[in-house]
């Protein structure tokens, strides 16, 4: 694909990005790979396959594109639909097997949560490891010896990230406003346009003034509510809101508009087009737990006791919640408060040394976070 290509597709697909696409399955040579050439597995999303490729021109490997029902690693991992069965059925189906000697899958370590390393190694006597979280540090996780720094195992929500995420709320919506405008109310186009496009990047783009030290299982969210998302981030959203209506006055005033009609209808529209963004605030970035309900409040509990050292919750923890001691063969978590509650520590822990505890209580076994992935609003229900 020539950059032209690359450039087309990566900006119409980031700006689709709240939609699965699929791309084709199977076994992608990139250069010249010889026998004993790395292996790295990804999911079918085509976004995902685009960049992955990106990233590893300049060396010689294979890719390995297993069926994920077209989502990205991370949400068809989280979802059920990027499981153990979709790597061994590109193991065992590919050909792979048949073009290299050694038996070592690199894979995303975003898909921990649904992918049980140890079940590949039994079921297919491939040897699963979990590489970098993002594609541009493959080159030099392999030049490492496959071996990540710390920075590679963290999720981070940068600019560049922030900015994609505001692309992603406001294509679609635009897209079907300006449909409708166009035909409709045509005077609304390009208003509604800035509104719906204003609107997410002013929420996105200010994400680290508000959320620097926050926690999601702080007392203040049990004060309202575990369900109430619009007080997750405190008042963030009304105060977001608040400086889109100063906007909008001072528009009002300088273009001769401020009347009470104009204030009402805009004011209105800028608070529907925030609500359905905060709807979701915290899963729209990589930080925080998606989902209105209380399996955000979940806490990890490691018992001391069967914990062997073994590091695997270290490796696949996107929030770096873990520091293993290689030489007394234990872990400790001392970042517990950045948890996301994804469960991949627990899933890839084993020795079952993991689990997950309520705040009244109650446990989610090891054997349940394997079995139940989440549904669309973020909760564990989905049996897979
Ligand atoms: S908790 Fe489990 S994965 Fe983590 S170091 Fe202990 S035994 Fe290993
Ligand atoms: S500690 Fe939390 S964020 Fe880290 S892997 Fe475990 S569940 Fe996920």
């Amino acid at each position: 694909m020539n950059a032209l290509s690359y450039a087309f597709f990566n900006a119409v697909e980031t700006g689709l990005r709240g939609f699965p696409i699929p791309c084709r399955t199977g076994l992608v040579s990139i250069g010249s790979p010889d026998r004993d050439a790395p292996v790295f597995l990804t999911c079918n999303y085509h976004l995902t396959v685009l960049r992955v490729k990106k990233a590893l021109q300049g060396m010689n490997c294979y890719l390995l594109v297993a069926n994920s029902k077209g989502y990205n690693v991370w949400c068809g991992a989280a979802g059920g639909h990027f499981s153990t069965h979709s790597v061994v059925s590109a193991l065992t189906t590919s050909g792979i097997q048949d073009r290299v000697d050694h038996r070592r899958v690199v894979l995303p370590q975003l898909a921990a949560t649904g992918v049980e390393g140890r079940e590949i190694d039994r079921r297919t006597g491939w040897t699963a490891l979990w590489g970098p979280v993002y594609a541009k540090d493959i080159p030099p996780y392999t030049a490492n010896a496959f071996s990540k720094t710390r920075e590679m195992r963290k999720v981070r929500f940068p600019l560049g990230q922030r900015l994609e995420m505001a692309v992603m709320w406001a294509f679609p919506f635009s897209l079907i406003a300006s449909l409708l405008t166009f035909f409709l109310w045509p005077d609304f186009l390009l208003p509604v346009n800035l509104l719906l496009w204003g609107v997410p990047l002013l929420t996105f783009l200010s994400f680290p003034l508000y959320s620097r030290g926050l926690n999601p299982q702080a007392k203040r969210m049990e004060r309202f509510s575990a369900y109430t998302v619009i007080f997750d981030f405190s008042k963030i959203p009304l105060i977001l809101w608040a400086v889109f209506l100063v906007g909008l006055v001072t528009f009002g005033l300088v273009a001769n508009h401020a009347t009470w009609e104009f204030m009402l209808r805009w004011g209105f529209a800028s608070l529907l087009v925030i609500l359905i963004i905060s709807i979701d605030l915290m899963g729209s970035t990589p930080l925080y737990k998606s989902g209105l309900h209380e399996d955000r409040m979940l806490k990890v509990q490691l018992d001391v006791g069967k914990c062997k050292g073994a590091g695997f919750c270290e490796q696949v923890c996107p929030r770096d919640c873990y520091e293993v001691d290689r030489q007394r063969h234990t872990a400790r978590i001392p970042r517990a408060d950045l948890c996301v509650q994804c469960g991949a520590c627990i899933v890839q822990c084993p020795f079952d040394a993991l689990q997950f505890v309520s705040p009244g209580g109650e446990i989610l076994t090891p054997e349940t976070i394997r079995k139940y992935k989440l549904n669309m609003i973020g909760k564990r229900l989905v049996r897979v």
